[in-house]
């Protein structure tokens, strides 16, 4: 399986990271998960366009997850010689988030109907809303999804993917619970969106302060790897933005949390094998 960090980004503007989101390419398929600010463009650049995703994930609706979903369905439906509605599995209010969308899209598809005589349909969107359990289950590729914890977003869930023995874990935002340890488990890659509240607490604002309360710190998402006997734990989505050369001070945290396997610090594009 192959998995590219397409988005390593928070919500706070990064030149060099665009918004949360998760390609995993395996038994050709490509599955998308989560579709935040650049996820086109970052797309493009690992060669996979929005007409080729067989499935959108999401973990949650928080907007550095979805902004540019609108983007992804856009694209798809005007760029497809054929009516190819986009699959997306997603927590409860994935059905509503798609209609609004396509509402919010309402002019730009009225202009291209009437522009191109032969784009003759809306486009669709077929939304599965799922709270655990397998949820996708084709040609050997299983996801499995769990429930996670970042109160007050709720609900919220990350995906186990598993192909040939192997498994990847996006855990989307979280802190540690039970739900994540479940999903975890064993798992040859775990992908943890990460805080360091040694930065945040030095930036006055308590509105940013909130950000702790609900991710799950380097030190946490090591513990969790290491109860989980991962081979790979993946940092992405660091707040704040990571200073250059600060790698090994998030890396190091991550151990002091008890992992002593491999640990990839995430830049948009980065690719791990499993
Ligand atoms: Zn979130
Ligand atoms: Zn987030």
């Amino acid at each position: 399986m192959k998995l590219t960090l397409l988005g390593t980004g928070s919500p706070i503007p990064s030149p060099d990271r665009a918004g949360s989101a998760n390609l995993v390419q395996v038994a050709g398929q490509h599955l998308l998960f989560d579709c935040g600010r650049g996820v086109v463009m970052r797309m493009a650049a690992a060669g996979v366009l929005p007409g080729f995703v067989h499935r959108l994930f999401l973990t949650h609706l928080h907007s550095d997850h979805i902004t540019d979903f609108n983007d992804l369905v856009t694209t798809r439906w005007a760029m497809s010689p054929i009516e190819n509605p986009l699959p997306v599995t997603g927590p409860v209010g994935t059905r509503r988030f798609a209609d609004t969308t396509l509402a919010m899209l309402e002019f730009d598809i009225e202009y291209r109907i009437a522009h191109h005589d032969d784009l003759e349909w809306q486009p669709g969107i077929e939304v599965a809303e799922v709270t655990d359990g397998v949820v996708w289950d084709h040609d050997g590729v299983r996801v499995i999804a769990a429930p996670t914890d970042h109160r007050p977003v709720t609900p919220t869930v990350g995906y186990r993917i598993e192909h040939d023995g192997k498994a990847i874990v996006l855990a989307g935002d979280t802190v540690p619970c039970a739900g994540l340890d479940a999903l975890v488990a064993g798992a040859d890659a775990y992908v943890q969106t990460v805080v360091r509240p040694d930065l945040v607490q030095m930036i006055p604002s308590p509105r940013f302060h909130d950000v702790c309360d609900y991710h799950s710190s380097c030190e946490q998402a090591g513990a969790t790897a290491a109860r989980a006997g991962v081979g790979t734990l993946v940092l992405t989505h660091q707040v704040p933005p990571p200073a250059p050369g600060t790698d090994h001070e998030w890396i190091d945290r991550a151990r002091a949390g008890g992992f002593t396997g491999n640990i990839v610090f995430a830049e948009d594009l980065t690719v791990v094998e499993v």
